[in-house]
């Protein structure tokens, strides 16, 4: 059989597709009661795969294979006791959408590959800036997160700031240009370190602004803006969850012609709740923000967010086309607001979530998390673990009474399979301590996942 002989007879033999749809289905209805974290024995079988790439398999061996081993080491997320990092779970509706449009295949880098896809991200751009509070003219870029989401809003600066003195980046690069300065808080994300590294601007040449204990940066500490600043605010602490506060600085910059980039992987759907929406006071006169639909929202990996008040700057500078693209005429080419050309139609999914929870779901969700998160606080203290934030969003942290049992009893919760959390560092007052840090991530978190993840690590302390 040739190998075009052997693709024609799995394209017609729908076995594996609905074999694979099965065994999806299969998982999902398993994932609220499975080990949280795979066991040692399922971790070390993954070694069984190594070897050099053989012979061709058959499809049904492959995803034999994928069942057994793979699946048997993937983390449970979808569950409601996985607390690592800031990760997020999935709403069925989406990660339904998202298996349909996969076999679509859609390459979303032009309106004209895939008319379908280029509507649904000029909708959904129009959705978000509602949800956000920003202007109807702002544009979003559907990346594949917030790392790329953040370098993306600050090429867009950039190319602003450069511009304002006359320099055109995209012609001329850095190599001579005027220096740009940048202004962060000392609690910035590593990712927004990484962007900069990218953007060519690297990290030295950050103006660092100091944090209060909660790691909200101070803004009357932040130097004097120019318009050659780049502005570096964060709407979600990753450990403490706490925000940055915007108006006054935001305003300033403003005024001073600097560009101000919101990095809210998580946090900038705050925005969306009634409850919340305090947090980000003043954040919608910023110039470029960056949100992951895979972290709050449930969205199925990966779907980031870059967003620009100024829309020209973020086309400009992503614009593979030396032209200048006008907005609001014609479809929507998708590439003009990414650095890629090609990208799978992660919109598809986006929309679908968009559409199942409405207006008001997104905010129910956003308070769903937040208030599990308080819940959660209150059980760990009531159990004898110190919480040492103030938890005003959906990330809570605990500790015991030294680093040492901190850490015991976390490795300890993790190994019971029971939930999981990662550490974080945390300053005390007298110096960096260890914290195990939970992010409420997940819509499927219940008050019980809460209970018996306190008793897990209550057991894991040695009570
Ligand atoms: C998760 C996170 C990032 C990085 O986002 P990715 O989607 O993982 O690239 C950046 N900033 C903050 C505050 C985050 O929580």
């Amino acid at each position: 059989m040739t190998l075009q002989d052997r693709l024609f007879a799995d394209m017609a033999d729908s076995a594996a597709i609905t074999r694979a749809a099965d065994a999806a289905r299969a998982h999902v209805d398993a994932a609220l009661t499975r080990r949280t974290y795979p066991d040692a024995a399922a971790i070390a079988a993954l070694d069984t795969l190594e070897g050099p790439l053989g012979a061709g398999v058959e499809t049904a061996a492959i995803l034999d294979e994928m069942q057994a081993t793979l699946r048997s080491a993937t983390a449970e997320q979808l569950g409601g006791r996985y607390f690592g990092f800031v990760n997020g779970g999935v709403v069925p509706a989406a990660l339904a959408a998202r298996i349909m449009s996969d076999a679509w295949d859609q390459n979303t880098a032009l309106a004209i590959m895939s008319p379908a896809a280029a509507k649904l991200e000029k909708i959904v751009e129009g959705w978000l800036n509602d949800i956000f509070g920003l202007p109807e003219s702002a544009a979003c870029g559907f990346v594949s997160g917030s790392s790329m989401a953040i370098f993306c809003g600050l090429v867009a600066g950039r190319w602003r700031l450069l511009q304002q003195s006359g320099w055109d980046v995209n012609a001329k690069g850095l190599n001579g240009a005027p220096a740009l300065r940048v202004v962060a808080g000392r609690e910035a994300h590593s990712a927004v370190l990484k962007a900069l590294r990218l953007l060519g601007l690297g990290t030295d040449c950050i103006e660092w602004v100091p944090c209060d204990d909660q790691g909200r940066m101070i803004p009357e500490e932040a130097p004097m803006l120019d318009g050659r600043t780049l502005v570096l605010l964060q709407a979600g602490h990753v450990a403490s969850g706490a925000f940055d506060p915007m108006e006054s600085l935001i305003a300033e910059a403003r005024a001073e012609g600097a560009w101000v980039h919101v990095d809210g992987a998580f946090g900038l759907w705050a925005a969306a709740s009634p409850r919340f929406r305090h947090l980000t006071k003043g954040m919608a006169r910023a110039h470029s923000f960056s949100a992951d639909a895979h972290k709050t929202l449930n969205a199925p990996y990966d779907s980031g967010l870059v967003m620009a008040t100024d829309a020209e700057a973020l086309r400009r500078a992503l614009s593979a086309a030396a032209s200048y693209l006008p907005a609001g005429e014609g479809p929507r080419d998708g590439m003009a607001y990414t650095p890629e050309m090609s990208r799978r139609g992660r919109i598809f999914e986006l929309w679908a979530l968009l559409k199942y929870l409405g207006r008001d779901g997104v905010g129910e969700l956003v308070e769903l998390l937040c208030d599990r998160a308080a819940f959660f606080a209150s059980e760990l203290t009531a159990a004898g673990f110190h919480v040492p934030n103030d938890v005003v969003f959906n990330q809570v942290m605990a500790q015991c009474a030294t680093d040492e049992e901190t850490l015991a009893a976390m490795r300890g919760l993790q190994a019971s399979g029971e939930a999981w959390a990662g550490p974080t560092d945390w300053p005390g007052p007298d110096g960096q301590t260890k914290a195990i840090r939970f992010s409420v991530c997940s819509w499927s978190t219940t008050e019980d996942d809460i209970r018996r993840t306190v008793a897990a690590l209550a057991a894991a302390r040695g009570s």
